[in-house]
């Protein structure tokens, strides 16, 4: 793995797994080619990584998205098999040399519970609690509205007990789409899986990263046809899937998975019909 871009230092943490619907995940893919990819249980639910990613140049230490969290009950754990230890994301700080209280910006690519469920937790006195209380915490208007007033369809996906209370401490900073949070650092929006879902996107002299979210969840996903079954709008998904591989495959971009158990980033080459994995770093190196 790349160790850095620029002057960002960069560390993946792995913060735990959990399980979804394999037909969910693959929306029209036949279950006879996504098992061969992705080995369902007995469950038909295939294995999520929740890998965030830390950056620090030595002055700002920032965290891209916060894992599942602990807030929930012994049956949401079971219903998503998800396997990780009490404090995960404290604890994959701490095991990298980090506190959380060194971290100075939370960046969130959107508000389902998979991916800002970290950043509140229940205190010893039974009040929810920011995580990061040193930290701005970034996300898109769009995606803030969203997560406030939710579609329908992904309503599930937005629990308001994971947001609400950092905003009420005035921790959120709403980002203008597809603008600079830091230098090298900026966001990427797309609106296919849910609305303004920014990724983000770590740019250098040499080299650039684009923490890819819900557009691409799993290498699976590389396929333009590989679109979720939860994506509010496939179609949107697949032209925006488009555009961005290509600009991957032209400019040479690492893509960083946060959900492929397995694969933690790649590079990419158009292929005829698809896009070919030229270079790869999986978590077994
Ligand atoms: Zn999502």
């Amino acid at each position: 793995m790349l160790k850095k871009i620029g002057n960002w230092k960069i560390t993946p943490l792995e913060t735990g797994n959990f399980w979804l619907d394999g037909g969910a995940m693959m929306g029209s893919v036949p279950k006879v080619l996504w098992e061969k990819t992705n080995v369902p249980d007995d469950k038909n639910r295939i294995k999520l990584a929740l890998r965030c990613l830390l950056l620090d140049n030595g002055e700002s230490r920032v965290l891209i998205e916060s894992g599942i969290g602990n807030k929930f009950d012994s049956k949401f754990s079971k219903m998503f098999s998800i396997s990780q230890s009490k404090e995960p994301l404290c604890d994959a700080l701490s095991n990298s040399g980090y506190s959380h209280k060194d971290i100075t910006h939370i960046l969130l690519t959107h508000l389902h519970f998979d991916h800002a469920g970290g950043i509140v937790k229940i205190d010893s006195d039974g009040q929810a609690k920011p995580v990061f209380p040193n930290a701005k915490h970034y996300i898109s208007r769009e995606n803030w509205d969203a997560g406030i007033n939710p579609n329908p369809r992904d309503r599930a996906s937005y629990l308001k007990e994971n947001y609400v209370p950092v905003h009420d401490k005035g921790l959120f900073e709403f980002v203008l789409d597809n603008s600079e949070i830091l230098p090298g650092i900026s966001t990427y929006v797309v609106n296919g899986h849910t609305k303004g879902q920014q990724l983000i996107k770590i740019d250098s002299d040499d080299e650039t990263l684009v923490f890819c979210s819900d557009l691409i969840p799993l290498e699976s996903h590389l396929r333009l046809p590989w679109i979720m079954g939860y994506d509010l709008n496939a179609d949107l998904t697949l032209k925006e899937k488009t555009e961005f591989l290509n600009l991957a495959s032209s400019n040479n971009w690492w893509l960083f998975f946060y959900h492929d158990p397995e694969t933690i980033a790649v590079k990419i080459k158009e292929d005829g019909k698809y896009y070919k994995v030229i270079e790869k770093v999986s978590i077994h190196e």
